[in-house]
């Protein structure tokens, strides 16, 4: 089978050492066996995504050589694909909207006295969960703002047993209720990240997911929403994230990670590449100790 893989960033800043890593992966697997590499913006949070990151994360791609196949595919361009799908979902009963702001649910996780947890935090407590029908009406007929939320038990109960693999970690069980009754829809769109994810690597044919490792939670309810949509479940390759030499991870702000400021102090493409490489297998980036 083809090798599809695909470099999907979200054009909050300029492309830096840890994610051309990412992108060198997705790239160099789609290369070495004749497949394909696509490259996807993910600007569905529209008010922190900028369309010159985008310019300058592309312009980046072509300076460092890993070209792609086919157009860009931007999902602020296809909201309206989303909103189709969640609209199923919604008919299945497996959304609720979510009234609360974010002061609600910290207030709410304060006066619990044991809030689960998942893996970036405190779940949602699942306050708007519980309302009433007629509450609910009333809410949504005043045009009161907000999200929609997923029924994760409800949907763990219909999909059942699951799993993933992960080339370097092999079988995974999926946990369905892992982050809770996530957000499927944002305020101000009609879909997630997580909900585009799943659409697009669909929709795009990806075969072979790589990632930073930091998503790896994000991926069991990812192959939640494929047993729920009837998709295909790609493979999945989460590599390690590049640190500095105190193991701490390259982030957007570390300006001097940037490729534009590598690429303005005179390095050359391959330099960069040989650089994000060494930091990847060097110990540099040895956080978790894992490939
Ligand atoms: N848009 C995500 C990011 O920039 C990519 C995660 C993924 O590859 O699924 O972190």
């Amino acid at each position: 089978m083809e090798i599809v893989t695909r470099f999907a960033p979200s054009p909050t800043g300029d492309l830096h050492l840890g994610s051309a890593y990412s992108a060198w992966v997705g790239w160099h697997r789609a290369r070495e066996s004749g497949g394909r590499f696509l490259v996807r913006i993910e600007d569905t949070d529209i008010r922190r995504c900028r369309r010159e990151y985008e310019h300058a994360i592309l312009a980046d791609l072509q300076w460092l050589g890993l070209d792609w196949d086919g157009g860009v595919r931007r999902q602020s361009d296809h909201f309206a694909d989303y909103g189709r799908i969640l609209d199923q979902l919604d008919t299945r009963g497996l959304v609720y909207p979510c009234f609360c702001s974010r002061a609600d649910i910290a207030r709410e996780i304060a006066a619990s006295a044991a809030a689960p947890h998942g893996p970036d935090g405190p779940l949602y407590p699942g306050t708007c969960h519980h309302l009433g029908t007629a509450e609910r009406r009333f809410r949504l007929a005043a045009g009161e703002e907000h999200c929609l939320r997923l029924d994760a038990e409800k949907a763990a109960a219909l999909v059942g047993a699951y799993h993933f693999v992960d080339e370097a970690r092999g079988r995974i069980e999926g946990q369905p209720l892992l982050m809770g009754d996530f957000v499927i829809a944002r305020k101000d769109t009609p879909t997630s990240y997580h909900l585009a994810v799943t659409v697009d690597d669909h929709l795009q044919g990806v075969t072979l997911v790589t990632r930073g490792e930091d998503v790896l939670p994000s991926t069991h309810v990812h192959v939640l929403l494929q047993k729920l949509l009837g998709y295909e479940t790609p493979l999945y390759a989460h590599h390690r994230l590049l640190t500095d030499a105190t193991g701490r991870r390259f982030a957007k702000r570390d300006r001097d990670m940037t490729i534009r400021a590598m690429r303005e102090s005179g390095l050359t493409p391959a330099q960069v590449i040989d650089k994000a490489l060494r930091s990847a297998t060097d110990g540099l980036g040895a956080a978790t100790g894992r490939p």
